[in-house]
């Protein structure tokens, strides 16, 4: 249902000014369209009273002009004690509407044309010595195709010690820097927000997503910029803003406007010059993006639960298991059972830890990748083979020896009745682990949580490396099925269990507010 406007056409809350229309609702309250009785046309911000705001802020900002600052013209309050801004009333989209329409992101043409604006206006700011605190498409606005930049000043409305307990209206977490978090706010964090902003325009996406405030909280922090989406020439500029320590985004808004420019002039791979540079005639630094630092803590948690997770599906899965074997068959043996779980949990973390290891390394060839799973899925085979009561008799004079260690090889160390069974277990679970893309089952920005095609594959998958199933029956679970239930169960396990961060739902891509208290 939308939200109710306090005034309709033609009320004067304000003396001198008659509204017209309401425009939208924001964080501090509501927007109105009116006209001043000598004819102007503004937008009038209304302030609630119980919004616990200083307005000393917005007073810095009243005498502020620039081309691309929506104009603030007065503060004032009306007969309730509420207060009202008097603005330029902006008859052009804003800029999270042109996104919004723009699902895969603006031209580059657009981009180059409207960021430096954007970035100008914040310049001017930050030369005022303010910082705007609440950059996002929501607050700049594009009208006859100048870019104007609204909303500044305003958070400094919120005393600093209150910061995070206003439940709306103080930025949306989508743009807002990691160190703000700490109680930060320098120009820095204006930077770091049109760090967003430029990826957004160019994407469509917002570069950190999540399910719930503190995921995005958190990938804010630790998480690095998906810049593939990017196109090439921006990605230094998007990965220099969004760094995750201050001191290493640009220096100034203006050197981010710069680099963006240059793109639209020249089409190169931006370079940032500094003006000494400029004068010394020095090459200009290229701007490498840094990646940020790994924060351990969170692979640990993180890790935990994945595993833990992996552990407990595995053991769910045997359930409906057991239970069809129980009312087809005879009982088995519980050790049976005991050795099929084992090894779908060791199947389960061992793509787990291998898909962790390879999201690490960016740009991974998928070659290497199959060939790592490959080599994992042999070790398996050992270990399936031993299982299933094969025993490697490598070392037939530790029987004669007396250590703990060699005395356990003695009594795996009986004669192995099929020599070639190892190798056939091998063969199986090497095969049948370098077919699927187990790197896609586990990426955290998959499209779905759970597919089921990555499961008919694997399935497809363990059914031809069966033919390498050893043919001898022995004590245990007797066919290729069991390999092959393995590596559904794995299919399975491994999707539910990895981490996932969802793509935004388009619906909810509009600001999304955050509450710390
Ligand atoms: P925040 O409170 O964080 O800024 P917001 O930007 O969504 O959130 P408001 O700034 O209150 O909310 O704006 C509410 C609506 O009014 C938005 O749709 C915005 O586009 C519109 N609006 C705000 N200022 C102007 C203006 N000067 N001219 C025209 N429309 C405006
Ligand atoms: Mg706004």
């Amino acid at each position: 249902m939308p939200a109710r406007f306090t005034y309709k056409n033609g009320d004067r809350p304000l003396d001198g000014y008659t509204i017209k229309r309401g425009i939208g609702h924001g964080g501090f309250g509501e927007v109105y369209f009116a006209v001043s009785d000598g004819g102007k046309e503004v937008a009038l911000k209304l302030i609630r009273t119980n919004v616990d705001v200083e307005l000393r802020g917005i007073q810095i900002c009243l005498n502020l002009k620039h081309h691309n600052l929506v104009q603030i013209y007065d503060l004032k309050e009306d007969v309730n004690g509420n207060n009202w801004i008097v603005m330029e009333y902006i008859s052009g989209k804003g800029l999270n509407e042109w996104i919004k329409e723009n699902p895969r992101g603006l031209s580059e043409e657009q981009v180059c044309r409207w960021f430096p604006q954007m970035a100008r206006g914040v310049a001017y700011l930050h030369e005022k010595g303010i910082v705007h605190r609440d950059l996002k498409p929501g607050n700049v606005f594009i009208e006859n195709d100048v870019v104007k930049v609204g909303d500044y000043g305003l958070c400094k409305l919120i005393s600093g010690t209150h910061q995070f307990q206003h439940t709306e209206g103080i930025g949306t977490l989508y743009y807002m820097a990691p160190e703000v978090g700490q109680g930060v706010y320098g120009k820095a964090i204006d930077i770091y927000a049109a760090g967003a902003i430029l990826y957004e325009m160019l994407t469509g996406q917002v570069p950190f997503n999540g399910q719930t405030p503190s995921e995005i909280l958190i990938k804010h922090q630790t998480a690095a910029p998906d810049l593939s989406r990017v196109p090439e020439p921006y990605r230094p500029i998007i990965a220099k803003a969004l760094h995750k320590q201050p001191d290493q985004r640009y220096a100034s808004m203006t050197e981010m406007a710069e680099a963006v420019e240059k793109i639209g002039g020249s089409g190169e791979v931006p370079t940032v010059v500094r003006p000494t540079d400029a004068i010394s005639r020095k090459p200009p630094p290229v701007v490498i993006p840094v990646e940020p630092k790994t924060d351990w803590r969170l692979i640990l948690a993180e890790s935990c639960g994945t595993f833990g997770v992996a552990a407990a599906l595995a053991l769910l899965w045997m359930v409906p298991w057991i239970a069809v074997e129980h009312l087809v068959e005879e009982n088995r043996d519980i050790a049976e059972y005991g050795a099929a779980l084992f090894l779908i949990t060791l199947t389960s973390w061992s793509v787990l830890a291998l898909s962790m290891v390879w999201r690490s390394i960016r740009g991974a060839s998928p070659l290497w990748m199959r060939l790592s799973y490959l080599i994992t899925g042999l070790g398996l085979g050992v270990v399936a083979a031993w299982l299933r009561g094969w025993s490697f008799d490598f070392y037939p004079e530790a029987r004669e020896s007396a250590g703990i260690f060699s005395s356990l090889l003695a009594d795996l160390g009986q004669a192995c009745p099929l020599p070639g069974a190892v190798f056939c277990y091998m063969t199986f679970f090497g095969l049948a682990l370098a077919i699927p893309r187990w790197w896609r089952m586990t990426d955290r920005q998959r499209r779905k949580r759970f597919s089921f095609w990555p499961v008919v594959v694997t399935g497809l998958g363990a059914a031809l490396a069966a033919l390498f199933w050893p043919e001898t029956s022995y004590s245990g679970l007797q066919s290729w099925v069991v390999g092959f239930v393995v590596l559904i169960a794995t299919s399975v396990i491994v999707q539910l269990a990895s981490p996932w961060y969802p793509p935004p739902p388009k619906a909810a891509r509009a600001p999304l507010r955050y509450r710390l208290t």
